[in-house]
């Protein structure tokens, strides 16, 4: 069985760490955001309860945020002195292509931290 943060990077069921949460790759972007309803492998529900991934959105916040002053150090170290135009679109862009990413893995960060399921010992 494969370690938790490997499982988690690649977006594996927490409970059996082989069975995959999402029914498409991430940069399919019409089906991105598709995850099983249960565990392929070990039929575990994904959705522990009604309206679970609703806390997701506030991990997503977070890396946003993470995503942003990354963006604005970078900007800074690169174009000294740049204008609030240049950071605004870097952000945006990297915002919006990161976006698959992002709503991914705050949901895989979610579950891992508050979905409850444990590997079976
Ligand atoms: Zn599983």
């Amino acid at each position: 069985m494969r370690g938790w943060l490997s499982a988690a990077i690649s977006c594996r069921c927490p409970a059996c760490r082989e069975g995959r949460l999402f029914v498409s790759p991430w940069y399919n972007l019409r089906r991105f955001a598709l995850m099983h309803g249960e565990c392929p492998t070990c039929g575990v529900r994904l959705e522990p309860e009604p309206g679970f991934y609703f806390g997701a959105m506030f991990v997503s916040y977070a890396f946003s945020v993470v995503v942003t002053i990354a963006v604005i150090a970078v900007i800074y170290h690169i174009f000294r002195p740049a204008s609030d135009a240049v950071y605004l679109i870097a952000i945006t862009a990297a915002i919006v292509l990161l976006a698959p990413l992002n709503y991914r893995y705050s949901r895989v960060v979610f579950l891992y931290g508050f979905g409850g399921l444990r590997p079976p010992r």
